[in-house]
């Protein structure tokens, strides 16, 4: 089984040096995303990455920068002449964001559309890869998630949130953590009064999860040289790395 990370969006709350939060994962020719900022779209058509052949959007909690880029994507899909279902699952209130827009009458595409809302165990299951989400400590109703692919191995992302105990739990022995890293530990304070982690903190919870690799993305726009993250972080962990808006992680 083939199966590539695209890191299409790396940064933080506003698009100012990184593009907003979107990871898209190729299994085979399957896509599968998880968060949508706004914008990314764009780097996912420049990677050669089409709308029409993603299958499943996850989304990790309902800050704007992790899922307004949704509605975007649907316009590109009608264009491009989406016919298969898409399937959306996210908080449960993201079913309102949706209806509304519908109910509008300004949704103008010709696939079916379905949402479900997200609860904590497996969430989905397809022949390449079974999902399941798990609560973190972020704003209410903040989702990590855990993709198994057949071929046995195992990706974490975490989504938004501070260091806890679930993310340990759901990323032991993983092959890939995908951990945020909004800040470097100078900022710890400040980290986890905005429900965030710091590099540091993401590698306290690889290390005690004996992932294979950390890779650290949601990164605020006050970094301009990703080293500050990487020292922070490889101090306790080694095996790290610090994503930039269109790189690929082979797995
Ligand atoms: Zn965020
Ligand atoms: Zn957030």
């Amino acid at each position: 089984m083939n199966t590539k990370i695209f890191m299409l969006g790396t940064g933080a709350a506003i698009p100012m040096k990184r593009m907003l939060p979107c990871i898209c994962i190729k299994v085979d020719s399957n896509l599968y995303v998880f968060d949508m900022g706004e914008g990314c779209q764009e780097t996912m058509l420049k990677m050669g990455l089409s709308p029409v052949k993603i299958k499943t959007i996850f989304i990790t909690h309902l800050h704007g920068d992790h899922y307004l880029g949704i509605f975007g994507l649907l316009q590109t899909m009608h264009l491009m002449s989406r016919e298969r279902e898409l399937l959306i699952i996210g908080p449960g209130k993201l079913s309102n964001i949706l209806n509304a827009y519908a109910s509008s009458g300004l949704l103008n595409i010709d696939f079916p559309l379905y949402f479900e809302p997200l609860h904590e165990g497996i969430v989905y299951r397809d022949d390449k890869i079974t999902v399941s989400s798990f609560l973190v400590d972020h704003i209410p109703s903040s989702y990590g998630y855990v993709i198994n692919i057949k071929n046995n191995k195992r990706i974490t992302y975490t989504g938004d949130t501070r260091p806890c105990h679930s993310i340990i739990d759901n990323s032991r022995n993983a092959d890939v953590l995908i951990h945020e890293s909004t800040f470097t530990s100078n900022m710890a304070r400040e980290a986890h009064a905005q429900g965030h982690s710091t590099a540091l903190d993401a590698a306290m919870v690889a290390m005690n999860a004996k992932a294979k690799l950390l890779v650290l993305t949601h990164i605020s726009a006050r970094y301009d040289d990703p080293l500050e993250l990487y020292r922070d972080a490889s101090r306790i962990f080694s095996n790290v790395i610090v994503a930039e808006d269109g790189m690929v992680v082979y797995l």
